[in-house]
Parts: structure tokens; sequence; C-alpha cells
């Protein structure tokens, strides 16, 4: 499989046997079914394994847009994430699958955790 945003090669990266997802080995773009980012999300330090790539390098490759998802040949949709309306993501119509560049799954998750932080401690005060 091709990149769709730089044409290097997608290599399947596993990860504790349930995590699977596709990495360009070029710019480190992530490419994963919707359930398997809710999975990476929970997922204790995933990002470390698998969003290896520079966040500088991924907004470089985030500059490109009206990409074709590599499996379905069709364009993919924006979507930002509903909580985190900066980061930008490529979503297929067809097979629901969606990229990331590199880092981006990082700061998705960081800032998930961060606000359930939040929530936490907003709990606990009286
Ligand atoms: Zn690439
Ligand atoms: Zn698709």
């Amino acid at each position: 499989m091709d990149c769709p945003k730089c044409s290097g090669e997608m290599v399947t990266k596993t990860h504790d046997g349930d995590i699977s997802i596709e990495r360009c080995r070029v710019c480190y773009g992530l490419l994963m079914e919707d359930y398997m980012l809710e999975r990476m999300r929970d997922e204790w330090m995933a990002e470390t394994f698998l969003d290896i790539g520079s966040a500088s390098l991924g907004k470089k490759f985030d500059k490109i847009d009206n990409i074709k998802c590599p499996v379905c040949n069709i364009k993919m949709d924006k979507i930002v994430d509903p909580t985190q309306t900066h980061i930008w993501m490529e979503s297929c119509p067809k097979c629901y699958r969606i990229f990331l560049d590199a880092g981006e799954f990082t700061d998705l998750k960081y800032e998930t955790l961060s606000d359930k932080f939040k929530s936490l401690l907003k709990g606990k005060r009286k």
C-alpha cells in the first residue's frame, strides 16, 4: 500500500496483538480503522510505539489535503476531532479509515488524557 500523502511505503505495525495500523516509512503518517483509533486512545503509551514521526514533519504533510483513501481510491473527507478542533484528520467516507499525520495522534491522546484529568479534578472539588 502507498501513502496517500507522499507515496511512501505503508507498513503494518502491530502493538500488543490488539492494535494494527499502517504507518508510512517516509512521512510517518498513520492509517487506521476508526475503532482502532479508539483502542489506541485507551492503550497506555501506544503513542510512543506508533506515532514516532516528529510533529514538525507532520505539520509539513498536514498542508497536503485532497488525498485519496489508499484502500478505496476515493477522496477522503477532512474531519476535526469534536473535542480538539485544532486537529484535522482525513477520513474515508466508505471504509471509515482515518489518516493522521505524524504527531497528531500524540496530540489527540495527550489532550484527551489531560481533559480526563481535568474532569477528575473537577469531580473531586466541592
Ligand atoms: Zn507518507
Ligand atoms: Zn477507504
